[in-house]
């Protein structure tokens, strides 16, 4: 018999006797067999997918529901949306509790609460502790995690630390009688056991600052540690989303670091076996162990976030960091539970799973080695597996229960993860309990399955940690679309940072440099010179700009017309290819580009790296959507007559850009007049005129001819007037504020005698942008959702929040944690990694956002301003929250421009939307809330051009979020959409009659129908 066989032949031994023990178990089946609410609900979930999904939605909600009718409610909206016999069931009972709705509410909470008691521990450490001790009685260990809300504030953070260090004492002093009766073997990691959560330790982590992250997370975590150690305790982080991860890693070791701690092995951290990573981590944190001489546990997981990875790096556009398929996970889980055996001198094996394949082969590893069962240990989560629990004591294994402990709302989402564990199609507990599986199939070796399938053992696959990873590409699928927006720098990789720290580094060193206008591709430098100076440190010169005059506006337009002549006669996919060649260029330059943007117009890394990102996709966007257009459209098929629809460009065109998305919004507008055989004048603002300047070099580096871009600097009311006037310019495409761009659209409505064109203006202007926050609303998403809405680049977006609508007494319990999140807010210079808001752009600003903060101060409640720290000489503004805002005063009406929030209050629904509706722009709008029916009303009713529900209102993508409004707020049009390019085109039609002599062809169509 060959080795693999023969483990295998163990495996297969041990596995047959402990499913032999759990079947000979009278509980075994009550988890799946059960007949009360879960295991009905299981059963019909398992059946009906749909059901499932709105199931689990409403078990999310109940806990926020406060009146029963509510409660009756929600049940009926979700169940209306599934349409099938369970839910016909449940609706004609629902029917018949409507009349009566406490009754049924009374039933249903019942219900759901005795179903989150079959997975969490107890309410708090005494209601759980006769949990504990059942488990304790029947020879096995636990580890106690408190569950908590997302933590948003310092405040929150402090107070779970301080519920963890009380656990600590609870659990030493009311288990000290059981430690003293219970022999503790060899080897035996301490009795007293916790879980900890870092992200609840931080009130804000940022992913491009792990230093400051570890720091304030050591503040909380060390006197936890340092008392686990004096009480001779154990303590696990567990592992959250991948995001996490290298932050996980790095801060267990710093803590085990801290001299009261070296030295001290009862801590332990988590690997995903998920994870294509987790096989490398595990090396490097034994090679790190080996150096240090440490000893630690490692959990051993296969991983609970799989869902929330895939959709998160799709979203964007990132490599899948997990496996994709269950077996794949299943074999890698097994070789990374070889190398940790393999290393029992410096590790404690915890072997986290439900799985008996996945435990027996641990075990049977283990003996191999000659490892004792007191050697390691097994755990399993409290409630999901006791029989196979029972099963491993009885053989004489350790096994510890993993036991959250925590009330009802943060419980809820806890109880989610484990029904869609339980009710998982691939998941071992359902194959065994629910499915019937057979033994032999249970038991199959996960490699040996994966070559039976034809693929590559998992130790072939190339680890996302290689650079190509750094901005990690999908590939496209043709089915879908050939446009893949451009993935964001991920700032977690310490080698991504490095690049942003290098670009700073180097751009800095190129301040103060001057920049000269560009005509027909030459260098224009002129006398008059405009300066652009960092916003954050007013006295340092970013650079200096050739101001242009009425000469070089009239000669600008000149050139472009002249060059008009070539290019719009030029092929319509040579035009493509070089928008291709410039965001190939952009790509290249994409850390410098976001560097100028920290210093020109003070955005931090993450704005500033997003704008470029836009900006390349814009030009890979509209070279896709360029390539439609050019293929022409037959209008109709009739017999005898052939019509085609084809676009041209419309002539010289204004670009006049705003300063806010320095590169992207000016770059989208060029490359979308150019693609379309346009040539243009670009005017870009005068704050952003450096990063327009670089944008011009690469647009020259690409290789586009002179003369069909071409760039002038200079002040609005001057270049950009002339401009507009000027009879030889066909269109003028805009972004900015409402003032101007209304000044433009009237403007460019007097129609010149020498004009050849009817002047079109692509105008879009502001918004006075709200989100509705319903009485359901997931409060943990909602305040994260309007602090990065409201202050995100310190709410200098067109689309930013600055309306809170706050329906019925949501209210009182939405303000504190709001007030927390924005008081956690870093307010600081850009380029610092940890900055959330820098300055705004200029002294004028300043001064306009703080006349507004001074009226709301007159005329509303403050109910919370930030703190600019000390030594900050730029123009910072802190973010600033005004409640009880009448909806019609100024404050709540005009645009402000800067960070700072009205909240207005809604009795209810309709009259938020009243209010929301209320305005005169139509920009952005948002809704959280959790009721199916409330949020088809918000569908129908909030009138704006993009409305996000239960997420932040910024931060359109190119292709998936058609950017503009209606109203004030624009001119209808849809950046980063199909029909944007339209609106640079004039569409033409021709017809031709195929009829010869009674004679018509079945069809005639050109071979070709480019243009
Ligand atoms: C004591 C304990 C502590 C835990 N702590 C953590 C923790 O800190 N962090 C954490 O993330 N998880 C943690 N978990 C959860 C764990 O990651 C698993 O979700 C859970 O245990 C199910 O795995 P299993 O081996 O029991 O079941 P199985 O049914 O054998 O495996 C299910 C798991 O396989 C993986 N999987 C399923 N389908 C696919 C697919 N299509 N492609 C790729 N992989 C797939 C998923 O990870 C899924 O959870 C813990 C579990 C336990 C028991």
């Amino acid at each position: 018999m060959s080795n693999v066989a023969n483990i295998q032949a163990k495996i297969e031994q041990l596995g047959r006797q402990i499913f032999e023990l759990v079947d000979k178990d009278s509980r075994s089946r009550s988890l799946f067999a059960k007949k009360d609410f879960y295991g009905l609900l299981m059963e019909w979930s398992m059946r009906d997918p749909l059901f499932k999904t709105q199931m689990f939605r409403f078990v999310d909600v109940l806990p926020t529901l406060r009146s029963s009718e509510e409660v009756v409610e929600h049940l009926s909206e979700y169940l209306n949306d599934t349409n099938t016999p369970v839910s016909a069931f449940l609706q004609g009972a629902l029917r018949v509790g409507r009349f009566v709705p406490p009754i049924s509410a009374a039933i249903i909470r019942k219900n759901i609460v005795a179903m989150a008691n079959i997975f969490i521990t107890g309410a708090d450490a005494v209601s759980a502790l006769p949990n504990l001790r059942k488990i304790w009685k029947e020879g096995a260990r636990f580890t106690v995690d408190i569950l908590g809300e997302a933590v948003v504030g310092e405040r929150e953070a402090d107070e779970y630390a301080a519920r963890y260090r009380l656990l600590l004492d609870f659990l030493a002093q009311h288990t000290q009688e059981w430690q003293g009766s219970t022999a503790s073997s060899e080897n035996e990691p301490p009795f007293v056991n916790i879980s900890v959560k870092i992200s609840a330790l931080c009130a804000r982590i940022h992913g491009s600052d792990p230093e400051t992250n570890i720091a304030a997370i050591l503040s909380r975590l060390k006197p936890i540690a340092v008392r686990a150690k004096e009480l001779g305790a154990f303590i696990n982080l567990d592992m959250e989303h991948y995001g996490l991860k290298e932050l996980t890693l790095e801060l267990f070791k710093r803590l085990t670091s801290e001299p009261e701690l070296s030295g001290y092995p009862h801590f332990g951290f988590v690997i995903q076996a998920y994870l294509h990573d987790s096989y490398r981590d595990t090396e490097k944190m034994l090679e790190w162990a080996r150096q240090q001489n440490r000893q630690f546990a490692i959990r051993l997981v296969k991983g609970a976030y799989l869902d929330f990875e895939k959709v998160i790096a799709a979203q964007k556009t990132w490599e899948v960091p997990v496996f994709t398929s269950k077996v794949e996970t299943d074999a890698n889980y097994e070789r990374v539970a070889r190398l940790i055996l393999e290393n029992r001198e410096y590790v404690f094996p915890a072997f986290a799973s439900h799985n008996v394949r996945t435990i027996s082969f641990a075990a049977t590893y283990a003996r191999i080695l000659g490892l004792k069962p007191a050697d390691y240990e097994f755990q399993m989560l409290y409630g999901m597996a006791a029989p196979i629990r029972r099963a491993l004591v009885t053989l004489g294994y350790r096994v510890r229960e993993y036991c959250p402990i925590g009330e009802l709302v943060p419980g809820m989402a806890y109880l989610v993860r484990r029904l869609l564990e339980n009710t998982s199609n691939e998941g071992f507990l359902r194959a065994k309990f629910g499915a019937n599986a057979s033994v032999t199939e249970l038991l199959r070796d996960p490699a040996s399955q994966l070559l039976e399938q034809g693929d590559r053992p998992v130790h072939d696959r190339k680890s996302p940690e290689t650079d190509s990873a750094v901005h990690r590409r999908q590939t496209p699928t043709a089915s879908v679309s050939l446009f893949v927006n451009e993935p964001p720098a991920d700032f977690t990789i310490a080698s991504v940072r490095e690049k942003m720290v290098h670009a700073l580094k180097s751009v800095s060193a190129k301040t103060g440099g001057s920049y000269p206008c560009v005509i027909g591709g030459k260098k224009r430098a002129l006398a008059e010179q405009m300066r652009s100076i960092n916003p954050a440190r007013p006295d340092e010169l970013v650079g200096s700009l050739s101001s242009a005059a009425a000469g070089d506006v009239v000669e600008a337009v000149a050139t472009a017309k002249q060059s008009f002549i070539a290019w719009s006669a030029n092929s319509g996919e040579e035009r493509c290819r070089l928008l291709e060649r410039l965001a190939a260029k952009l790509r290249k330059n994409r850390y410098d580009l976001a560097a100028w943007e920290v210093f020109e117009v003070g955005k931090n890394w993450v704005e500033a790296d997003a704008d470029v990102c836009e900006a390349i996709d814009f030009c890979a966007f509209y070279a896709m959507e360029m390539r439609c257009l050019n293929r022409g459209r037959v209008t109709q098929e009739t017999a005898g007559e052939v019509s085609i629809e084809s676009y041209l460009p419309r002539g010289v065109g204004a670009i006049i850009a705003p300063w806010n998305f320095p590169l992207a919004i000016l770059c989208g507008m060029t490359v979308a007049a150019l693609v379309a055989g346009n040539t243009v004048v670009i005017k870009p603002a005068e704050q952003s005129s450096v990063v327009a300047a670089q944008f011009m070099n690469l647009l020259q580096e690409a290789g586009f001819p002179d003369g069909v871009a071409n760039l002038l600097f200079g002040k609005g009311e001057t270049v950009g007037s002339l401009l507009v006037v000027h009879p030889d310019i066909d269109f003028v495409a805009f972004t900015g504020s409402r003032q101007v761009g209304t000044e433009i659209w009237q403007t460019a409505g007097v129609t010149h005698p020498d004009q050849r064109n009817l002047k079109k203006v692509v105008c879009e202007m502001g918004g006075k942008n709200a989100i509705i926050i319903d009485t359901d609303a997931d409060l943990d998403e909602a305040v994260l959702g309007i602090v990065h809405s409201a202050f995100g680049y310190q709410g200098q977006k067109c689309s930013a929040l600055s309306r809170l609508i706050t329906v019925g007494d949501v209210h009182e319990l939405l303000l504190p944690r709001l007030i927390q999140a924005a008081e956690a807010l870093n307010i600081g210079p850009p380029e610092h990694p940890g900055t959330d808001i820098g300055p705004v752009i200029d002294e004028a600003a300043f001064q306009r956002i703080q006349s507004y903060i001074d009226l709301g101060k007159r005329e509303h409640t403050l109910a919370f301003q930030g703190q600019v720290p000390s030594g900050l000489k730029g123009f910072f503004i802190p973010p600033t929250i005004f409640k009880s805002v009448d909806p019609a005063s100024r404050l709540a009406q005009e645009e402000i421009f800067g960070p700072v929030l009205a909240i207005l209050r809604a009795k209810n629904l309709d009259q938020a939307l009243k209010i929301a509706n209320d305005s005169r722009y139509a920009l952005t709008g948002g809704i959280y809330s959790r009721s199916p029916r409330n949020i088809a009303h918000a569908r129908g009713e909030f009138l704006v051009g993009n409305l996000y529900i239960n997420r932040p209102i910024t931060g359109a993508i190119v292709g998936r979020h058609p950017f503009g409004g209606f109203k004030m707020s624009g001119s209808g049009t849809k950046a980063g959409g199909h029909d944007y390019l339209l609106h640079f085109t004039f569409p033409r039609v021709v017809t031709e009659n195929t009829l010869r002599r009674g004679f018509a062809p079945d069809s005639v169509r050109p071979a070709s129908l480019e243009v």
